[in-house]
């Protein structure tokens, strides 16, 4: 049986900080269940904490997506404590060629980013999304960028770009293999004040969780297999 919408629960990857942890506070605030993942267990617990003292019901696991080990331990740890996941949100991300041309670019550089940008939310997808359709509901959320648009793409950072637009073609692969209520779709946030964003960009994670929420909360007759920002389609 699909769950309850006050039943549901979500998992958000990389949500220690950044729009990561904005989107958990948002989807705890929408009434979900959440498990907040990071790949620092110090980091998590104490975002984890900071949600809960707000009076949000929120789970805390281990999560370093980039590392097939821990992504294994993380889904026994999920099936050790019952958690069915009906909302994964790929949010996890590295930014490490900024500002490089691709003749610049080396390999490590290149197969690095990929680990934590494709490889990742690959890893989670291909492991929760044949539980969700089998219980008949789910809605995955990638977390892309307009960097990965081939469309917009610029020559600023061609590691992360490549690895955004390869994480845009297998969100539509994935989308593709799904059935039943169970939608995956992608998103990108925007120039984000965070970490990697930095100071000067104008969007606050507040702003950039918002269409994380929208994705993760799609009714039944929502999209499915596209990219959005805004909650506007973005050219792929
Ligand atoms: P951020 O502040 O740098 O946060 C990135 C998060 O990803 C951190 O929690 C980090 O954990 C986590 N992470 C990195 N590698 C990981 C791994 N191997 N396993 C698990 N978690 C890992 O960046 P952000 O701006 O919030 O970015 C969130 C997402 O939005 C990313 O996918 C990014 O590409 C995308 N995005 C951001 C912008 C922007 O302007 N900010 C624009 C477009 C797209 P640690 O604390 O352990 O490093």
């Amino acid at each position: 049986m699909p769950p309850e919408p006050g039943a549901r629960t979500a998992l958000v990857t990389g949500a220690n900080r950044g729009i990561g942890f904005e989107a958990a506070r948002q989807l705890a605030a929408t009434g979900l269940n959440v498990v907040l993942t990071s790949r620092d267990p110090g980091a998590g617990e104490a975002a984890a904490t900071r949600l809960r003292s707000d009076g949000h019901q929120v789970d805390y696991l281990q999560l370093d997506v980039a590392d097939a080990a821990s992504v294994e331990r993380w889904m026994g740890e999920l099936t050790r404590r019952g958690i069915h996941v009906d909302v994964l949100v790929n949010n996890a991300g590295v930014l490490l060629d900024e500002g490089s041309g691709v003749l610049d670019l080396d390999e490590r550089t290149l197969r690095t980013t990929f680990e934590v940008n494709f490889y990742g939310p690959f890893r989670t997808s291909r492991l929760l999304l044949p539980p969700m359709m089998e219980r008949g509901y789910g809605r995955v959320v990638n977390v892309s960028s307009g960097a990965g648009s081939i469309t917009e793409a610029t020559s600023y950072s061609p590691a992360y770009s490549v690895s955004k637009a390869a994480l845009n073609a297998m969100s539509r692969q994935f989308a593709l293999a799904t059935r039943g209520d169970v939608k995956v779709n992608v998103m990108c946030p925007g120039w984000t004040r965070t970490d990697m964003g930095g100071a000067a960009a104008p969007r606050s994670p507040e702003q950039a969780a918002e269409t994380i929420v929208w994705l993760a909360t799609l009714p039944v007759d929502g999209p499915t297999n596209g990219f959005f920002r805004d909650r506007r389609p973005v050219a792929w």
